[in-house]
C-alpha cells in the first residue's frame, strides 16, 4: 500500500510525486505514455518564477524573454521592454522529463505506459499497461491527469466551466529572441502568439472558444514557411467547484488551475502540487482522509493564488465583449510613460492583480477604466 499515488506525470504530477517523496511518503506516479513530456501541448512560455518553481536545471531553457510586442488590429506595434529577463521559453519535453527525474531521485516510484482505468470499491486504482491489469492500493490519490481528468469523471466531480481549444505550429521563422509577440485580433475571445523557439524557429498559435481552426489557418497564412510540428490541445478555464474529496486531491489542469488571462498552467499547476504534497503529509501523519481533512488543500491554494484566478476569469469574460478597436485602445497604455512605469514595476505574468490595482489609481488610466466599467468591470472588482 502506497501513502500516495499520483495519476499523471506532467509538471503538476511529477512535482507532486517529488514533493510527497521528499516529505517521506511512499509515493507512486503513474503515466499512461511511454515517454514523459510527449506529446508536447504547450507554447513553453514560463515566467522566471514559474520556471524556478519547477526546480530543474537550465537544460530546457531555449531563450530568456525581456518583453512583449503587442500587435494591434491595424498592425501597429506597442513594445513592452522590462529591460531584464522576466520569462523564458522552454522545451517542455526536456522540462517534464527533468521534473520526473527529480521525483525519482527523491525516492518516488514511476510506472510508465500504465493507464488508470477504474477505481475499485475498496479505493484501489485499477490499471492496465505493460504489466497487464493490476490493482494498486493507496491511502490518498493526487489526480494530476490533465484537462480531461478521467479520475474526476470516475468520481463524478463537476469540471471547469470553459474549455479553450489551442492550436500551434512550429515554423522556420526569424525573430528577436528576447521578445514574444501577442496578437489579440487573431482570436477575438483570447489572443494569438508568436514565440521564439530556438535559432530561426518560432511557435505560432492561438486559443479560443469559437471558430478556432479557421482563425488559426488565417493567422498562420501570414507566415508562409514550412511547419515542422503541430500542437492541438485544450485548456480548462475556471476551477472545478471542489478540488478535493473521496480521498483525492486535484492539482493542475485536472482541477482547472490555469491562469485565465494567458492559458498558462505550469506555474499554478506546480504550486498546487506543492500544496497538495504538504496536505498529503499532514493527512498521512494524522491518518485522516475525510473531506474535512482534505479541505485544507483548497484553503491553501486559494490563499496562495485564488484571488488571481478569480480576477483572471472575470477579465477573460470581459475580453470576449471587447471590440478590436477597444482592445487597441487598451494597448495604448503602453504609450503612456507613467503607466508603462507601473507595468514595469508591478507587472507579473503569474499575479496580475497587483498591477491592475496600481493602474486603477493612475489618472492616465481613467479613460480606459471607464471603458472597462462600461463593459462590466464593477462585477470584476466585487
Ligand atoms: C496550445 C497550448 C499552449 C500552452 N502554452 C502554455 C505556456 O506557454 N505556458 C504555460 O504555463 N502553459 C501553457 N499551456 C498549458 C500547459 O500545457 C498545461 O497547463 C500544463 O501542461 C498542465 O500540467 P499538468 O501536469 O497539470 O497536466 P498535463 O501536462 O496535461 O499532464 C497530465 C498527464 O496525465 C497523464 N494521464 C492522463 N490520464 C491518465 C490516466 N488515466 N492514467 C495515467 N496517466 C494519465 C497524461 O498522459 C499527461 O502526461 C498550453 C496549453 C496548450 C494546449
Amino acid at each position: 500500500m502506497y501513502d500516495v499515488v499520483v495519476v499523471g506525470a506532467g509538471p503538476s504530477g511529477s512535482t507532486a510525486a517529488r514533493e510527497c517523496a521528499k516529505r517521506g511518503l511512499t509515493t507512486l506516479c503513474i503515466e499512461e505514455h511511454g515517454t514523459i513530456g510527449h506529446p508536447v501541448q504547450c507554447a513553453g512560455l514560463l515566467s522566471l518564477a514559474a520556471w524556478q518553481e519547477c526546480g530543474v536545471s537550465q537544460k530546457s531553457v531555449l531563450h530568456e524573454i525581456r518583453g512583449a510586442r503587442f500587435v494591434t488590429s491595424a498592425g501597429d506595434v506597442h513594445t513592452l521592454d522590462a529591460g531584464v529577463p522576466k520569462a523564458c521559453v522552454v522545451d517542455r519535453g526536456i522540462l517534464d522529463r527533468e521534473i520526473a527525474a527529480s521525483a525519482l531521485a527523491a525516492g518516488a516510484d514511476l510506472r510508465l505506459k500504465t493507464y488508470v482505468q477504474r477505481i475499485s470499491p475498496s479505493g484501489g486504482l485499477i490499471t492496465t499497461g505493460v504489466h497487464g491489469r493490476e490493482e494498486v492500493q493507496t491511502r490518498l490519490i493526487i489526480a494530476a491527469d490533465g484537462v480531461r481528468s478521467g479520475i474526476a469523471r470516475l468520481q463524478g466531480f463537476p469540471r471547469s466551466p470553459v474549455l479553450l481549444t489551442g492550436l500551434q505550429a512550429e515554423i522556420r521563422w526569424e525573430m528577436d529572441p528576447g521578445y514574444v509577440e501577442v496578437h489579440p485580433h487573431a482570436s477575438p475571445d483570447f489572443f494569438g502568439w508568436v514565440i521564439p523557439a530556438g535559432k530561426n524557429r518560432a511557435r505560432v498559435g492561438l486559443c479560443g472558444t469559437k471558430e478556432v481552426q479557421n482563425r488559426f489557418d488565417r493567422f498562420l497564412c501570414r507566415y508562409p514557411t514550412p511547419c515542422t510540428h503541430h500542437v492541438t490541445g485544450a485548456i480548462p478555464l475556471g476551477v472545478m467547484p471542489r478540488t478535493y474529496g473521496k480521498r483525492t486531491l486535484y492539482v493542475g489542469d485536472a482541477a482547472g488551475l490555469v491562469k485565465p488571462t494567458s492559458g498558462g498552467g505550469v506555474y499554478t499547476g506546480v504550486r498546487s502540487a506543492r500544496h497538495a504534497a504538504d496536505v498529503a503529509a499532514i493527512c498521512c501523519e494524522r491518518d485522516r482522509f475525510d473531506d474535512g481533512a482534505l479541505s485544507l488543500y483548497e484553503q491553501r491554494w486559494k490563499k496562495d493564488f485564488g484571488r488571481e484566478l478569480r480576477l483572471g476569469f472575470r477579465l477573460f469574460q470581459l475580453r470576449g465583449s471587447l471590440t478590436p478597436e477597444e482592445v487597441d485602445r487598451l494597448l495604448s497604455v503602453l504609450d503612456d510613460p507613467s503607466l508603462l512605469d507601473s507595468i514595469k514595476t508591478y507587472g507579473d505574468m503569474d499575479r496580475p492583480r497587483r498591477l491592475f490595482l496600481q493602474l486603477a489609481k493612475k489618472p492616465a488610466f481613467y479613460p480606459l477604466l471607464r471603458l472597462l466599467v462600461q463593459k462590466g468591470l464593477h462585477q470584476i472588482l466585487r
